[in-house]
């Protein structure tokens, strides 16, 4: 059996991606990847610069579906979406086409125009909403963070949960905080239990590693709670270039396997599966 690559958080130009969908999938082809999901980030009620528009979701599922058939029996392609649940507006309901979604929360509150607090914009947008919104307290932003994702988890439940301390991301000095501090190991235990309850896929996502933000998503102290509850993993690379299909995924098998898990969940044949992996990839039949 030779091992080869899945990636299932994935955009293109119908968001903030960089090509067009058949651009990834002979990247992937070329980087050893045997099953391939696009995660677009979904259309939003408001103005957004980088979610796809509605008018473009019809024509993105087509191509997907052309793609599927092009490819067959080099690639397995599905269609997915990075869902962004926005209490009361929007979230993986809204989308029942798919053959799989990811749910991530990236807008918290809004200001008081009206805008949204984007957790992972810049720097200065980041301690903007902090001050503004939660009065500088990480401790209440990561909560409310941490309380939409649990929203999201129990109410309009994503097949794979993403990113799921993405807010830590300008936290990489330990500006705001340490993750040992007791508020937040209690606020995650918390959040995995949720997670668990509803035995959805964490992604273990290489974009914090790779782009040098932060360490993955999730820390590797969350990992290992993940395996102590046995919540199922998929490895994931939140690709926005084609040259990012595969980045950081040696080094992060090899942390996992160092972890103790010794499978991760895969979209094969049309269903989630465990299989066996090393750095060198996954084990498929
Ligand atoms: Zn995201
Ligand atoms: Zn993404």
């Amino acid at each position: 059996m030779k091992p080869s690559w899945t990636n299932f958080h994935s955009h293109t130009f119908y968001d903030d991606g960089k090509s067009p969908l058949e651009d990834y999938i002979i990247a992937a082809i070329e980087q050893n990847v045997k099953s391939y999901g696009f995660s677009t980030h979904s259309p939003v009620p408001f103005p957004s610069t980088w979610n796809m528009k509605m008018e473009n979701y019809r024509e993105y599922l087509a191509e997907i579906d052309r793609l599927k058939e092009k490819y067959k029996g080099q690639i397995q392609i599905y269609a997915g979406l990075e869902v962004d649940y926005i209490e009361g507006r929007c979230g993986v309901h809204n989308f029942r086409e798919l053959d799989y979604s990811v749910g991530s929360v990236h807008y918290v509150n809004q200001f008081e125009d009206g805008n949204y607090w984007e957790i992972d914009y810049t720097k200065t947008h980041y301690d903007k909403g902090l001050q503004e919104i939660f009065g500088g307290s990480i401790q209440r932003a990561f909560q409310r963070y941490v309380d939409l994702n649990i929203k999201m988890i129990e109410e309009d439940t994503p097949t794979v949960l993403g990113h799921l301390d993405k807010m830590k991301m300008h936290n990489s000095t330990g500006k705001w905080f340490e993750e040992s501090e007791e508020w937040y190991q209690e606020l995650i235990e918390k959040y995995l239990e949720v997670i668990k309850a509803k035995n959805i896929i964490v992604e273990v996502n290489t974009r914090g590693f790779y782009k040098g933000y932060s360490q993955l998503y999730p820390s590797p102290w969350i990992l290992e709670k993940v395996l102590e509850k046995n919540i199922p993993i998929t490895l994931s690379s939140d690709a926005h270039t084609t040259a990012e299909i595969t980045k950081g995924f040696a080094e992060t098998a090899l942390q996992l396997k160092e972890i103790g898990f010794k499978t991760m969940h895969v979209l094969w044949d049309g269903e989630w599966q465990p299989f066996p992996f090393d750095e060198k990839g996954v084990y498929l039949p």
